[in-house]
């Protein structure tokens, strides 16, 4: 039995074998497997090497065509490798002698043979060692291609385990087979994380080296309550972990309860919960855990789980279909926030140096104005099908602000000559996510008709720490005096300015940080929808007095692990237990 810490980032608790998905850009770590898989190990290698024959020769014949006589040779020269026997049995017998995955035994053969290369006098040998190592890419994405098939065909319930999952891999995974997830990269705003805490699967992230100390079937505890791994339980921590799921399921169970009571603190204030989501048929999940509308919806997820860019009238569609949920109430469309670590297929392999400070986001939609008016037509023609707002996202600037209005202001006029009905005075907000735009609310508020903060990338341009990455998760905070000190500002800005403010990233589904931000004046939270009934319950326990007592306390605080604990005992007294 093994047990591990990281980072909890989706509620609940899974008992599954694990699946481990690795990656071809990574270390393939040494992972044992069981006698009895033995044979399936080897025939999963001779398969690989077959298709890899079968692709590399479909290429060779192609480059015949475009007589590229180069790249033909290169092909040959790779071919000649996989054809020979004594590589391949080299493999296989290390499979069989060692017990070891076919992914491991493939990468650590030819990793040694590309060593030998590289030390060889001969230049023309020692250069042969990138042909070696292209051709172990090639097999392992045979194998691995193969996986990921796999676990979009599920028969039975598994955690998944992997160095790090994108935000469309874990968009795409069955909820009925997929029952956990566990990475070792990852940190609790990382699109990963939001995605699996929308779908309500039990996940914990920045695990560091769980890939290689865990074999693909070994059982495997994931409690996304406690950010704790444990593989290979024994039968009395398999025990107690069921009563922890069933306890945490009769919570759930109770606060469920709550989803037709008004969000309303003891003393009579409304608080409107609206919902997070990513796909349209999350609406309904939102309605059904008592939520008030839709105050982020993530579009950009329409692009991810397609080849193509998604047509005009499947933005429509999408956009209907969430309206039909929540005809009467709000529903926050955001544009496309591509970029940084949510690339489409096309841009996946064009990857930028920096790309969280890079072409993301509002700044790439300024610079697809094809792309952006298909989405903002489509937006215009669902706005007359409810309350629907449109949000610009990572706005740093009040030119960029106007830019975007212009282009929407253009689609307008299309629509009018195309004689289309839309929303004339349809809403338009802005995200509030870079210090620059917090610095500079009060001119934005003049020409933006709310604002919602997105308190994930906030932080993370605030504090100067990437919010995916494990390295740095524990100088990642919201709760850092100076993220409060602009998120302060922001609210008392847009107060002034008598506009709309929300808040829609991570801190609002956060039951430890509700108090404070009620205190600081917000009335408006958009959240991941599981965690609707939760906050509904702080709410109701508070007084907005006591409140305004913790965020006066918060304000006068100079340390981040300070407010953290006091935040923490606060809510504590209210819901024990939530912790
Ligand atoms: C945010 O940055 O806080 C936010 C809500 O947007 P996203 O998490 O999609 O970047
Ligand atoms: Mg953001």
């Amino acid at each position: 039995m093994e047990i591990k810490r990281g980072i909890a980032v989706s509620p609940g608790i899974a008992i599954a074998k694990s699946l481990i998905i690795d990656s071809e850009d990574y270390r393939i770590p040494r992972r044992s497997i069981d006698a009895s898989q033995r044979t399936r190990e080897i025939q999963r290698v001779r398969n690989a090497f077959k298709s890899a024959i079968d692709e590399l020769t479909q290429l060779e014949t192609a480059s015949d065509q475009i007589q590229e006589s180069k790249i033909k040779d290169i092909f040959a020269v790779h071919l000649r490798f996989l054809h020979d026997r004594s590589l391949r049995k080299k493999i296989t017998d290390l499979v069989r002698l060692d017990l070891v995955t076919a992914e491991y035994a493939v990468s650590a053969i030819l990793r040694e043979i590309a060593s030998n290369f590289t030390k060889a006098k001969d230049t023309y040998i020692s250069e042969r060692a990138a042909d070696i190592y292209d051709i172990e890419r090639r097999l392992l994405r045979q194998l691995l291609g193969k996986k990921r098939e796999d676990v979009e065909h599920l028969t039975e319930e598994v955690a998944i385990v992997a160095r790090e999952l994108s935000p469309t891999q874990t968009a795409g995974f069955n909820k009925d087979f997929v029952k956990g997830l566990a990475t070792d990269a990852g940190g609790r705003t990382s699109h990963t994380a939001i995605v699996a805490r929308s779908l309500g699967i039990p996940a914990v992230v920045a695990l560091e080296d769980l890939t290689e100390n865990i074999s693909g079937g070994d059982t495997v505890i994931i409690d996304g309550n406690r950010g704790i791994v444990v593989v290979n339980p024994d039968s009395q921590t398999i025990r107690q972990y069921e009563q922890y799921s069933q306890e945490f399921l009769a919570l759930e169970h109770k606060l469920d309860a709550i989803k037709e009571k008004p969000a309303v603190t003891r003393d009579g204030v409304k608080i409107t919960l609206l919902g997070n989501i990513e796909f349209p048929d999350e609406a309904e999940q939102v309605l059904q855990k008592g939520g008030d509308g839709i105050g982020l919806y993530r579009t950009e997820f329409l692009y991810l789980n397609s080849e193509s860019e998604p047509t005009e009238q499947e933005h429509y569609q999408a956009y209907a279909e969430t309206v039909s949920v929540f005809k009467h109430r709000p529903v926050i469309i955001r544009t496309v926030d591509l970029g940084a670590d949510k690339y489409t297929q096309s841009r996946r392999f064009a990857p930028e140096p920096n790309p969280f400070l890079g072409l993301r986001s509002i700044r790439f939609c300024l610079q697809n104005l094809m792309m952006f008016k298909t989405q903002l037509h489509a937006i215009l023609r669902a706005s007359v099908l409810g309350e629907v707002k449109i949000m610009f996202p990572l706005i740093t600037n009040i030119q960029e602000m106007m830019q975007a209005k212009m282009i929407l202001r253009d689609v307008m006029e299309d629509l009018d000559e195309e004689s289309v009905d839309y929303n004339k005075n349809i809403q338009v907000g802005i995200m509030i996510e870079t210090p620059s735009a917090a610095l500079t609310a009060f001119t934005l508020a003049r020409d933006a008709d709310f604002f919602s903060i997105g308190t994930n990338d906030l932080t993370q341009y605030t504090l100067a720490v990437d919010r995916g990455n494990e390295l740095v998760s524990t100088l990642y905070s919201t709760v850092d005096p100076a993220v409060l000190r602009l998120i302060r500002t922001v609210i008392q800005d847009a107060h002034k300015a008598q506009i709309d403010i929300s808040i829609c990233g991570e801190i609002a589904s956060e039951p430890e940080h509700i108090m404070l931000m009620l205190g600081m004046g917000v009335r408006t939270l958009s959240l991941a929808p599981p965690m609707i009934p939760e906050i509904k319950q702080i709410i109701r326990s508070v007084t907005i007095e006591d409140c305004n007592d913790v965020a006066r306390k918060i304000l006068t605080m100079n340390s981040e692990r300070q407010i953290s604990s006091y935040l923490r005992d606060a809510t504590r007294k209210i819901l024990p237990e939530t912790f």
